[in-house]
């Protein structure tokens, strides 16, 4: 037999190791960051287009790379960093591997401009699948712009296996927070869509945390710090009431390299053992520094896990320090509600004049009747139109062949509601949208179909609608005939003397009564009487639970909680008139396509997709 075995070439070798080190936009921006820190830099400057799908480009001001170096980076095991496998052992660089940019280069369009300082003009390259298209001199300031372009534009599987924009952006954040974290000695930047998402001055850990995450961090970070012969920890972790129910901000540095550990996550979470009740995680921002020879940060090709020697000694001494760091430090709730509400009014509302609430009265209010189906769904308010929505669905009625005959007249709640994408006389045409397990409106576009969940649907009209209530001071609210006790705990009480204007504005009207009761005569017209407890009871887990997102605030919260309680559940029947004025109201919102926490509310189907399934 012949010999068969062949050395791969080296752009397909390369390929192959881009599918290790490069799994989506956030990998990366990782290398890129990593590389910058690595030459020195003082000011990072990250600028991403599209979720990093288009374009991720990080410029620095480090220290530059000559013109052989700038070709040669581009090769696989090409690295500055190390030289014998005993550097391997005294690592003090994020990058040792050499393979981060011929992987880059293997599946993007990648620009390359980098000067040394003492070099008169720079260098520019631009390579293409692992193959240099250019390279000529060029007048650039000192430093390193890797511009990458069109991630996997020549592997379609991998391009189409990346997830929606808002989870690649999610990705993103995530390895920027864990550089910056890691990095307060530097400078960051990130813009996104031409529009500024972080601008992190040079400071120390404390405030890169709080610039980070808000100001609200300041207060519910406690310090830790400690030093034995193997390890020394620094950081803080936050106090015992702002653990959350999904994993929020847990971050491990060792060396100033973010890392994972489940071992010495239990170590932390063992310290909040008696504080956090089950299920809730605590957050924590620990650094470690340990000696380069006792790590190994090899295992593992993006570097995100690495072996202690000592790793017993390291867990017995993390949680000993924890908990007596959580021991001095008082653990009563503190909560924030005076911080300006100018900061978040939504939208152009901030210069009004405050309204007092208005009260309507249900003149047809029967208190012996039947509470209304929960699947009855009031919008009484006033929308604008979406021009840039509506033109999804230009051309549509042609298209479905309808004639346009017989108006049929729908009565809303409201006469006020303008943004509507359906005529009426689209409804005496035929149906146009269908409810799918009581669950997804499924609505024929132009170009296809679109699915809207409902219950995210309705969450984000609530939350826009909130958020304006709170903060430009304009509610509707129904007055019931015999008010409501409810009966709270007294921390909860106190909560909601805190947030009372803000309930009000909401469309509440209570009164404190004695014994930690409160008597509620008015609630918002979004909301049936018996929710009312369980809108109250949700936002008060939600406040108690908070921990904060950077640029929100109280009020934000206070409009997620309360629509999420209110909003129309999955499962709720909706008659067609509800279904199509479910899909109008949400395309009046300023955001139609996210809910207030991100997901996606809709999704749309292009016909050629279904014609694709009848080959
Ligand atoms: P590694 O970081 O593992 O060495 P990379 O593929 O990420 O491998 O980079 C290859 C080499 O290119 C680096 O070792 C370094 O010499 C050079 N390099 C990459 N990015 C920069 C930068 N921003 N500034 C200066 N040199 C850089
Ligand atoms: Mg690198």
């Amino acid at each position: 037999m012949t010999d068969i075995i062949q050395l791969l070439p080296d752009h397909v070798a390369n390929q192959i190791a881009a599918g290790e080190v490069v799994q989506r936009p956030a990998s990366v921006v990782k290398e890129l960051l990593e590389n910058a820190i690595d030459a020195a830099a003082t000011q990072i400057s990250l600028v991403v287009k599209d979720a990093g799908k288009t374009l991720v480009q990080v410029t620095d001001n480090g220290i530059g790379m000559s013109p052989t170096d700038a070709r040669l980076s581009f090769e696989r095991h090409a690295t500055s960093k190390i030289k014998t496998a005993d550097d391997l052992f005294n690592l003090h660089t994020k990058g040792f591997r050499g393979e981060a940019l011929a992987s880059i280069a293997a599946i993007a369009h990648v620009e390359l401009k980098t000067k040394t300082s003492d070099a008169e003009v720079g260098t520019k390259i631009t390579i293409e699948g692992s193959e240099v298209s250019s390279q000529e001199a060029a007048v650039v300031p000192k430093g390193t712009t890797i511009a990458v372009k069109n991630l996997f534009y020549n592997i379609p599987a991998r391009r189409n296996f990346l997830k929606s924009n808002t989870v690649e952006t999610r990705h993103i954040i995530d390895e920027f927070h864990r550089v910056a974290l890691a990095h307060p000695q530097l400078a960051f930047t990130m813009l996104h869509n031409g529009s500024d998402v972080f601008n992190l001055p040079i400071s120390n850990a404390r405030q890169r945390i709080v610039n980070i995450f808000g100001s609200k961090t300041n207060e519910k970070l406690v310090p830790v710090e400690e030093e034995t012969e193997i390890v020394r920890v620094k950081g803080f972790v936050l106090k015992p009431q702002f653990a959350r129910k999904s994993r929020g901000e847990q971050f491990f540095f060792v060396n100033d390299r973010f890392i994972k550990s489940p071992y010495l996550h239990h170590a932390v979470g063992s310290a909040f053992e008696g504080l956090v009740k089950d299920g809730m995680h605590p957050g924590y921002f620990l650094f470690l520094d340990v000696d380069t020879k006792s790590i190994d940060i090899n295992i593992h090709p993006t570097k995100t896990e690495i072996k202690f020697d000592d790793e017993h000694a390291i867990y017995a001494m993390l949680r000993a320090t924890v908990k007596h760091s959580l021991g001095q430090f008082s653990i009563a709730p503190v909560l924030d509600f005076n911080k300006e509400s100018g900061f978040d009014t939504p939208y152009a509302y901030s210069k009004k004049a405050p309204v007092a609430p208005t009260i309507e009265v249900d003149k047809d209010f029967n208190p012996f009747q039947k509470e209304a189906k929960q699947g009855h769904i009031a919008f009484p308010y006033k929308r604008e139109k979406s021009p840039a929505w509506e033109s999804l669905y230009v051309g549509l009625k042609q298209d479905l062949g309808h004639s346009v005959s017989g108006i049929e007249n729908i009565e809303f709640e409201s006469e006020e509601v303008t943004g509507r994408l359906f005529e009426s006389d689209t409804e005496a045409t035929g149906q146009i949208t269908f409810q799918l397990h009581n669950k997804y409106i499924i609505s024929p576009i132009k170009s296809g179909m679109m699915v809207i969940h409902q219950h995210l649907a309705h969450q984000r009209i609530l939350y826009e609608e909130l958020l304006k209530n709170i903060t430009v001071q304009e509610a509707v609210s129904q007055q019931l005939l015999f008010p409501l006790q409810l009966h709270f705990s007294k921390p909860d009480i106190e909560i909601i003397q805190k947030i009372k204007e803000q309930l009000e504005h909401t469309g509440f009207v209570f009164q404190f009564g004695s014994d930690e009761t409160i008597e509620i005569s008015g609630i918002p017209v979004t909301i049936s009487e018996s929710q009312a407890a369980k809108v109250l009871e949700q936002l008060l887990t939600d406040i108690k639970e908070e921990v904060p997102d950077p640029g929100f605030s109280q009020n934000d919260l206070l409009a997620k909680s309360m629509a999420k309680s209110m909003a129309v559940k999955t499962g709720t029947v909706l008659n067609r008139n509800e279904q199509e004025h479910l899909v109008n109201q949400l395309f009046a919102c300023k955001e139609p396509n996210v809910s207030p926490n991100n997901q996606p509310i809709l999704v749309t189907f292009d016909v050629t997709d279904f014609d694709k399934k009848f080959m």
